[in-house]
Formats: structure tokens, C-alpha cells, sequence
């Protein structure tokens, strides 16, 4: 199960969860997606992801349990403040654990991967073209979605 933050032509934000990104690029071709507010399918998925790059030795085990948190299917489901609260946990854990790269995550993530640069657990932001490279690349990553601490 992954989250996208989606926002409609109207500027208006909000969640959509999908069984995966081939989920939602299905749907959204088929323009299944509509905004909650207006209605309208002309959507698109917001650009910046805050995203992981975990190396095998580091703290793999514990990202991927405050992940499952999230990507287990709950049943019953999760109100939307448990939702939020477990986001906000698991952006707390990045943010205490993982070096801020900021845009230049893809390219780190890159370098840590082909091992040219120390390898470390980092977080940063990328674009889906970006994250399309990484996937080719077969680069492993995580995408978070991002809590709205903004508003
Ligand atoms: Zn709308």
C-alpha cells in the first residue's frame, strides 16, 4: 500500500491510497481519481516525496518496522489522526536518524550505492522522473509520504 499526496488543478490537497505506483498510474490514466472537494479528475500526484535510501547494514530492520506501521493494511482502518500520528513518528525517526541531502537525494543516493561516497542513511527529496532512474537503476529506496506540517 503506498500514500501519494495529490493535489487537483484547483490547488486542492489531499491523500490518495493505492495498492501501488502501478495502482495509481492505472487509475490515473483511467482518471478514477477525483478530488474530494470539486470532483474534478484533472490530478496530480505533488513532486516532492520525501524518500529513504537504506544501506544493508544500518537501520534497516528498525525503518521497516515503524513502515509496516503504515503499509500494513489495518482492520479495522486507522482513524486519520492514528494515520497522521504514526507519519509524524516515522518523519521524527528519519529526521533524528538520516543526514538531510535535500533535492540532491537521487544523486546521493547514487553515489552511495556505487559506493563512492561513505555510506550513510539519508533523506531528501525527489522528483518521480528522479525516482524512475533510481528504479532502473535498481537503487533501493523508500518513499515517505510527507505529513502536513505546512498548513
Ligand atoms: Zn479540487
Amino acid at each position: 500500500m503506498v500514500i501519494y499526496d495529490l493535489i487537483c488543478k484547483r490547488n486542492h490537497r489531499f491523500e490518495g491510497w493505492f495498492p501501488s505506483f502501478e495502482g495509481y498510474q492505472e487509475q490515473a490514466a483511467r482518471k478514477l481519481i477525483s478530488c474530494p472537494t470539486c470532483g474534478t479528475t484533472a490530478v496530480e500526484k505533488i513532486p516532492h516525496a520525501c524518500a529513504v535510501h537504506v544501506n544493508k547494514e544500518s537501520k534497516k530492520e528498525d525503518i521497516k518496522k515503524e513502515q509496516q506501521h503504515i503499509e500494513k493494511d489495518p482492520s479495522p482502518p486507522l482513524s486519520e489522526a492514528e494515520a497522521k500520528e504514526l507519519l509524524l513518528r516515522l518523519h521524527h525517526y528519519v529526521r533524528e536518524n538520516f543526514e538531510d541531502v535535500g533535492p540532491r537525494f537521487a544523486e546521493e543516493a547514487r553515489q552511495i550505492f556505487h559506493g563512492k561516497v561513505k555510506s550513510r542513511p539519508i533523506h531528501g527529496t525527489s522528483t518521480s522522473e528522479e525516482r524512475q532512474e533510481l528504479d532502473e537503476e535498481d537503487i533501493p529506496y523508500a518513499i515517505i509520504p510527507k505529513p502536513d506540517l505546512d498548513s
